[in-house]
């Protein structure tokens, strides 16, 4: 099995993760998280979205968070955008690296934005021109990727329809997201290899949601297959809009954890990563889906139990 010796993570928990919380998040809090996402040394984060604050209010705060944090010069601070409107309220707070979205399923795109999939990448490219004026790194996201919780799996040729879309447009940074949580690891890894190799300049994410507990199992699949960047949300906050109560996005510290047990870097601190995550859950205030933040590291249950002490104790 092949495993790529670094991986790039993007903390998507101040937008993904706090878009889908009930109780308002202050702005300070938002801030803090960030620095502290900073500080713990991911290399991407995904700050927040210029969208309409009607359409998702927990996001209408993005300009003030965007002003206020503090920034590292090696650190891409990237946020959703929908419009030409969203490129303007980016460009006058400093954002220099936004994302647009299109959905994969025909009927959730034709929900969100009244357009085909194809039609909608279309018209990101005045976006696009916008967003190249004030020198702004644009990227892609195909949400429902995988699979839609209306029409079932999503053809690999509707995801090349997208990409190349997206191609045509200028963008050359696509993430993949499982928006709902359906991808298995078979499938991750052959739509990985096919697209990587037919699409050799594009750079890919990848997004999973743990909603059925296969996100970490799907990293592992897109590793395989030579993908090395991937999103993951503090605490593993976030959810899924067709399964109230399922899991969120995969844990940023689960996700750094196994990565560092397998001694593939990340360039993130791991106990600083852990601290953001609890910080993060005990604000929100209720049970996240994290396994690190309930059942420690697994470096820290070593040194504390000798294996001469577990095999004393353990009785099964
Ligand atoms: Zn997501």
């Amino acid at each position: 099995m092949f495993f790529p010796g670094k991986i790039t993570i993007c903390e998507v928990g101040p937008r993904d993760g706090f878009q889908n919380e009930k109780g308002v998040i202050s702005l300070e809090d938002k801030i803090f998280c960030i620095n502290q996402a900073t500080e713990s040394g991911y290399q991407v984060i995904e700050i927040g979205s210029f969208v309409h604050p009607k359409a998702v209010p927990q996001m209408s705060d993005t300009d003030e968070i965007a002003k206020h944090i503090k920034r590292k010069d090696d650190v891409q601070y990237r946020a959703l955008v929908t419009n030409l409107r969203g490129i303007e309220r980016a460009a006058s707070c400093g954002v220099n690296k936004v994302k647009l979205t299109v959905s994969a399923s025909e009927s959730h795109n034709m929900t969100n934005f009244n357009k085909k999939p194809y039609e909608t990448i279309n018209d990101f490219q005045a976006c696009v021109e916008l967003a190249d004026k004030y020198n702004m790194s644009v990227s892609g996201a195909i949400s429902t990727a995988f699979g839609c919780p209306f029409e079932g799996p999503i053809s690999l040729d509707r995801i090349a329809e997208l990409v190349e879309s997206f191609m045509r447009i200028g963008i050359h940074e696509i993430s993949l997201s499982d928006t709902t949580g359906v991808a298995n690891p078979k499938q991750v890894y052959e739509r990985s290899q096919i697209l990587t190799n037919r699409y050799s300049n594009i750079k890919w994410f990848l997004h999973f949601h743990n909603t059925r507990g296969m996100a970490l199992a799907n990293v592992v699949a897109g590793m395989s297959a030579g993908i090395t960047h991937y999103d993951a949300a503090f605490a593993g906050l976030g959810g899924c809009p067709y399964a109230p109560g399922a899991s969120g996005n995969l844990s940023s510290e689960d996700l750094v954890h196994m990565l560092h047990e397998m001694g593939i870097e990340t360039g993130v601190n791991l106990d600083q990563a852990i601290k953001l995550g609890a910080y993060v859950k005990k604000m929100v205030n209720h049970d996240t889906d994290s396994y690190i933040l309930v059942a420690g590291k697994v470096s820290d249950l070593v040194k504390e139990k000798p294996i001469g002490q577990i095999n004393n104790n353990s009785s099964s």
